[in-house]
């Protein structure tokens, strides 16, 4: 399994540097890329039996294989294929090439979808006769894999095919009702039937989450025995903290309280905190965080606070400079663009800041932990005297998860919001009501944002493009009397900055962006939020989104875009629920567990292979950990495979 890739039959340089673009460097990581979905081509037809509709395989010999010349100048390819009960046509088009590898005589597979009684564009396969009859691409159910440029589904399935027989694997399970694990690798590329393919992925994801897990848990132990260099003295400046919380212009609410006395009794102690704040969207997570940095001013120790983008960086600056500056402690900014921090008791920034020494370092807080990967963050708690770490989210996580995610945090939830809040009024707008829904904005004394598809999964070129069409036809035809602005991922970071400054100097009344430059701004003088093509969200996701509204005591609207009818009941929990959590749940749901196996999963939380959505597996895997932890003798082959599984990492 440690074998490396360039020793496998037909993997040369080339195709080793593509390989690591998907992160496979050994025969491990090439068994272990495993498949996004599944094509059924299990379903063999005789020749004389084609329905049209039904997608199946056909095998025999090809009579006549032809490139046709059509009147419009197209060129179709087509094949007539025998088999004992007759003959069946299939067509391709525009694949000049194909009667240079498909001969009269061969005898071949194909695969595909049946249209006017002939395969149309079928996937073939050439068998040879005398050897063995198994088909790789055709015939059965065929793994489709994440890819890559120059490296194909078809590719990928040959390799595997060709490497999955030789494997060797001792099973470090004992007695378990989970399949076995070579069974696993080998029946999750190559599956019988579509249930086994999930017996299989559940097998391999239990892997997966138990060695994150007992990694998490063996982080906690060694970070408990890490001592700082000073534990701050809280009790001494009690009045003064005090005195700051008394100043705030609101009330802090009871979660708030509690997750700052948690926060107070670890910073107390000497060992290393490590604490997760989790608190949905506009829970007012960024009070505690300075709450925590005084405390540490107040100590004698400099503290920084990194966040995800530089907008959400310059946020977090002008926060706090208005928090901290009536005290006459020094807030800096350490971002690509702007570099002032040095003699300062706060820096805020970037992951810039990442190559800054800071001598006095007491406590490093992280906005959005799900951005930035465990290791940055222990990059982070090395520096200095191993500094106190306090770590926010809004992503919902449940706890059984943020256990196994974050096993080596404790955690701190703030369930409630902010006195005062209303809940904002969310409504489904279809198609009909659109115009209708603009008229209504323009009405409103307010500012409003209004939230463009995202066309591509990151933010491409097309959905920037897609975005700015949509903010010139909003300016000139639709609110040609009010001021919009643009923002997305592709300007500079002092062209957001400029933009954002006018809406949130009200001198502008909408502000169109792309959905992932939003996540995290607050502008509580902002009521309405427009989402466009809301079903392609998740519930929660949407959520987050309509979080940027509601943040002042004004009352806040999500108008939520969708003209797909089938999306209608999924979104409606959006009108009715405002919880991030239950949304979350909710989400899980309406995923079915075919849809596991989606690419949107990969490379979320740095898993590969599990989802952390498949909450039985998560709790199986834990429980598990548990029992290996307790009697670790009993388990050495899995204890092997955990320093392995390091070593390559470190190799990596
Ligand atoms: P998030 O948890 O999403 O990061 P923020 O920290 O940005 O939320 O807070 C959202 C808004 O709520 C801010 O404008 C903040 O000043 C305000 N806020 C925070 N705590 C309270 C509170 N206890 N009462 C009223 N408003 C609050
Ligand atoms: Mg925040």
């Amino acid at each position: 399994m440690s074998t490396s890739i360039t020793k496998v039959p037909l993997v040369g340089p080339a195709y080793a540097r593509r390989l690591e673009k998907l992160g496979i460097f050994t025969v491990k990581d090439l068994l272990h890329h495993i498949p996004s979905r599944y094509d059924d081509f299990s379903i063999i037809s005789k020749a004389n039996q084609l329905q049209d509709g039904e997608t199946v395989t056909i095998q025999g010999e090809v009579l006549e294989m032809k490139n046709q010349f059509t009147r419009r100048g197209f060129v179709l390819q087509k094949a007539v294929i025998q088999d004992d009960t007759g003959t069946a046509e299939a067509l391709w088009f525009n694949q000049r090439f194909l009667p240079q590898a498909i001969h009269k005589g061969d005898l071949i597979s194909l695969s595909g979808k049946v249209k006017n009684h002939h395969l149309e564009s079928p996937v073939y396969e050439l068998m040879r006769q005398g050897t063995t009859l198994t088909t790789v691409h055709t015939g059965r159910i065929i793994p489709i894999y994440p890819e890559t440029a120059g490296i194909s589904s078809k590719w990928l399935r040959s390799r595997i095919n060709n490497v999955i027989n030789q494997i060797e694997i001792t099973e470090f399970l004992p007695e378990t009702e989970m399949m076995v694990e070579k069974e696993a690798i080998q029946k999750v590329h190559f599956p019988d039937t579509l249930e086994q393919a999930t017996r299989a992925h559940d097998r391999l994801a239990f892997d997966e989450l138990l060695i994150s897990q007992l990694e998490a848990m063996e982080r906690k132990s060694s970070l408990q025995t890490k001592t700082v260099g000073n534990k701050f003295k809280i009790v001494e400046i009690r009045e003064k903290l005090g005195m700051f919380v008394k100043k705030l212009p609101f009330e802090l609410t009871n979660g708030q309280k509690k997750a700052i006395d948690e926060i107070y009794k670890d910073l107390a102690r000497n060992t290393q905190m490590n604490r997760l704040l989790q608190g949905d969207v506009g829970s007012g997570k960024t009070v505690v965080a300075a709450l925590a940095m005084l405390a540490a001013y107040l100590n004698g120790y400099q503290s920084v606070l990194m966040a995800p983008t530089e907008i959400l960086a310059n946020q977090h600056y002008d926060t706090l400079k208005r928090l901290l500056a009536p005290l006459d402690i020094n807030v800096g900014l350490a971002t690509g663009s702007t570099k002032n921090y040095l003699g300062n008791d706060v820096i805020v920034g970037t992951h810039a800041l990442m190559n800054i020494n800071l001598k006095k370092l007491g406590l490093v807080v992280i906005d959005e932990q799900h951005r930035f990967g465990v290791e940055q963050r222990a990059a982070l708690a090395a520096k200095g005297i191993n500094p106190h770490v306090l770590t926010m989210t809004a992503t919902p996580i449940p706890r059984t998860v943020a256990l196994t995610l974050y096993g080596d945090l404790d955690v701190s939830y703030l369930f409630e919001m902010p006195v005062g809040r209303l809940p904002i009024k969310t409504w489904l707008v279809s198609g009909k009501k659109r115009q209708a829904a603009y008229n209504w904005i323009a009405k409103q004394q307010t500012q409003t944002f209004i939230i463009c598809p995202l066309i591509e999964e990151s933010e491409s070129l097309q959905t920037v493009k897609s975005a700015k069409v949509e903010y010139e036809k909003l300016q000139k035809v639709i609110f040609p009397n009010l001021k919009l602005g643009l923002i997305h991922g592709r300007l500079k970071p002092n062209e957001k900055d400029k933009v954002l400054t006018s809406f949130r100097d009200e001198k502008l009344d909408i502000l169109v962006a792309t959905p992932v430059v939003e996540v995290g701004i607050d502008i509580p003088t902002a009521t309405i939020m427009v989402i466009e093509a809301a079903d392609r969200f998740g519930l929660a996701q949407l959520h987050q989104l309509r979080g940027r509204v509601g943040r002042g005591t004004k009352q806040s609207y999500c108008l939520l875009f969708s003209d797909t009818k089938t999306a209608a009941s999924r979104l409606n929990y959006l009108e009715k629920l405002h919880n991030g959590l239950q949304l979350a749940e909710i989400d899980l749901k309406f995923r079915g567990p075919g849809q596991r196996f989606g690419t949107a999963q990969h490379g979320k939380w740095d898993l590969k292979i599990a989802s952390f959505d498949n909450l039985e597996l998560v709790e199986k895997s834990n429980i598990f950990a548990k029992k290996v932890l307790a009697h670790p003798d009993q388990f050495p082959l899995l204890l092997d495979n955990l320093k392995q599984s390091k070593m390559n990492i470190a190799n990596n």
